[in-house]
């Protein structure tokens, strides 16, 4: 007799992973907290981790993304109004962040560990919604930039960093335009002194994040060349239209209209870039922070869905290829968040030389790398992770967005060759910190002895040709030296195995035999 098999018969299936305090299964990034100076942050980050990973946190995180927002351009009677609508859940999803200071940590307490403390909050929050890290990383990144004039501070500085959503403030930024993004000196929107130290800006932005913000930073030309602004939203900042995105679809970006805007100069007339680069600096550092976040989400569902499911009569956590590409997962996410960490640490320590070199060097690789290990983890679902109820969908569309935002591959590699040239104490200090591990691992030692090779041959014609090369080489000999100091031996040897020398592979799921696979993944997922 044929049966058929009830609808109601599910068998073989995974269960969602909510309900799960973030940082208990996550021994690296546990770990990274306490080495990198931020162990007094503990309870602090278990709360945020075990509310992001709730299954309330989880839903507002769909709710908000499904939800997605609507400009309001005006009002039932014609008035202009330039209000965005937001589900609730965005708003959850936001105050919890601004609560938790993930947007101001370091500047309200600017204790030894403050950057790293804030960088494991922003690394949980963010796998509860990416989108709403987007305003919470620009306040928190304009205001070293807010600092460079003290008046101006001192009026924002305080309501920037209050915890409270509702008396609290939010700091955007405008720079991108229709005619270039990368090169913002080609920016064409005009300032014009309007008395009393007021200035109207006239043009438009092509890209503006979170509109609701009470306040952005603005590049426009001065009389004396590219200058900053800072501007509070008003009249005469008009929201055109929202991005129809690939990913973040609950955070609203919007294009910007300009008509005699009032703003203020922030810093030197025709010096805006190096006014907001201290902005840009800070997001960067959160760009690798999301990627890192993206990585571990995706390599937590990929193994936890593994040991729930079985195929061809074992689980899949337990079959050696499955376990390859976990374990391969698992390392990449294991040095994203290490490397992280540490380079937080260099903002607490105010070490301006290795951090800007390392933070051009990292941003490229980690955000690079976020795309094809969220591809990958989706693949680890089969067809559960290509539907919409799952939140595989959603890493793979958000992943690419670090990669893009505030220095997109190519402008980050030409950003280390730029400080190789300008700032010649930063690649030393780089390869300096590299090298405390030498000796430890014959695979990084051949390494790092290729560097001064690779490096050399970038000061010919061919530097920007071989550029993404050598940054790649940097950010590995970075990541292995720290795994090797730090990591536990098979981590480290695993690291080396899979990312140096010739016998590594392409995709993931390539290492070689011999690694101790049971060794990486109990950290990946401490369950
Ligand atoms: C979701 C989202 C939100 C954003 N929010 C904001 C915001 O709030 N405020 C804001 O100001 N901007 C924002 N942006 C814009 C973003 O910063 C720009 O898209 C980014 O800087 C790239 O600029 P572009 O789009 O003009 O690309 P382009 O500058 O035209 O670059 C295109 C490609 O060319 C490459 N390239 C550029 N120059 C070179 C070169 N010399 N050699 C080799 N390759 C090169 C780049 O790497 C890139 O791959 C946002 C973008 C996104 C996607």
């Amino acid at each position: 007799m044929l049966l058929n098999q009830p609808e109601s018969d599910v068998r073989n299936q995974s269960v969602p992973f909510e309900d799960i305090d973030l940082l208990a299964v996550d021994v690296p990034l546990q770990e990274a907290l306490e080495r990198e100076g931020a162990a007094w942050a503990v309870d602090r980050v278990r709360d945020c981790g075990v509310v992001a990973g709730s299954a309330e946190a989880q839903e507002h995180g769909r709710r908000a993304e499904r939800n997605e927002p609507r400009l309001l351009t005006h009002d039932r009677y014609g008035h202009r109004i330039d209000q965005v609508g937001l589900d609730p859940s965005w708003h959850w999803l936001l105050r919890g962040a601004v609560e938790r200071e993930i947007h101001a940590l370091p500047w309200r307490d600017p204790q030894p560990g403050a950057h790293v403390a804030r960088a494991a909050l922003e690394l949980l929050w963010t796998q509860a919604n990416a989108g709403v890290i987007c305003p919470v990383s620009m306040t928190y990144s304009a205001v070293p930039a807010l600092r460079v004039d003290p008046a101006l501070a001192a009026e924002w500085e305080p309501r920037l960093t209050l915890p409270d959503y509702e008396r609290g403030a939010l700091c955007g930024m405008a720079m991108t335009e229709k005619q270039g993004g990368s090169d913002v000196r080609a920016n064409v929107t005009r300032a014009e002194a309007a008395g009393d130290g007021w200035w109207e800006l006239t043009g438009h932005k092509w890209f503006c994040s979170y509109p609701p913000c009470d306040v952005f930073l603005v590049l426009a030309q001065a009389p004396g060349g590219l200058s900053c602004f800072l501007l509070e939203r008003g009249p005469g900042m008009e929201f055109q239209r929202l991005k129809d995105k690939l990913g973040t679809r609950s955070l609203p970006s919007s294009e910007v209209e300009f008509r005699g805007a009032a703003a203020r100069m922030l810093g030197a007339e025709g010096r805006g870039v190096a006014t907001i680069i201290e902005m840009v600096t800070h997001t960067r550092l959160d760009c690798v922070i999301g990627s890192a976040a993206g990585t571990r989400r995706g390599v937590a569902e990929a193994v936890w869905h593994a040991r729930h499911r079985s195929a061809f009569g074992a689980r899949l956590y337990e079959q050696p290829l499955m376990r390859n590409v976990l374990a391969d997962l698992a390392l990449e996410s294991e040095a994203a968040t290490a490397t992280a960490l540490r380079l937080a640490r260099s903002y607490d320590e105010g070490d301006g030389t290795f951090r800007r070199f390392a933070t051009a060097v990292l941003k490229y690789w980690i955000c690079k790398r976020a795309a094809p290990h969220a591809a990958e983890a989706l693949e680890c679902l089969g067809g559960n992770g290509y539907v919409e109820e799952s939140p595989m969908p959603r890493l793979l569309r958000d992943s690419p967005l670090n990669g893009i935002w505030e220095g997109s591959g190519n402008v980050m590699s030409l950003d280390v060759l730029r400080a190789m040239a300008r700032e010649p104490e930063g690649l030393p200090a780089f390869l300096a910190e590299c090298e405390l591990a030498r000796g430890a691992d014959a695979r990084l030692d051949a390494h790092l002895d290729g560097l001064p090779g690779m490096l050399a041959s970038l000061g010919g014609e061919d530097a920007q040709w071989l550029a993404r090369r050598a940054v790649e080489d940097l950010a590995l000999a970075f990541q292995a030296s720290l795994l090797v100091r730090t990591a536990p031996p098979a981590v480290a040897d695993a690291f080396c195995a899979g990312r140096l020398g010739d016998a590594r592979g392409r995709a993931y799921g390539t290492l070689p035999a011999g690694i101790d696979a049971d060794a990486v993944l109990a950290r990946a997922l401490a369950l």
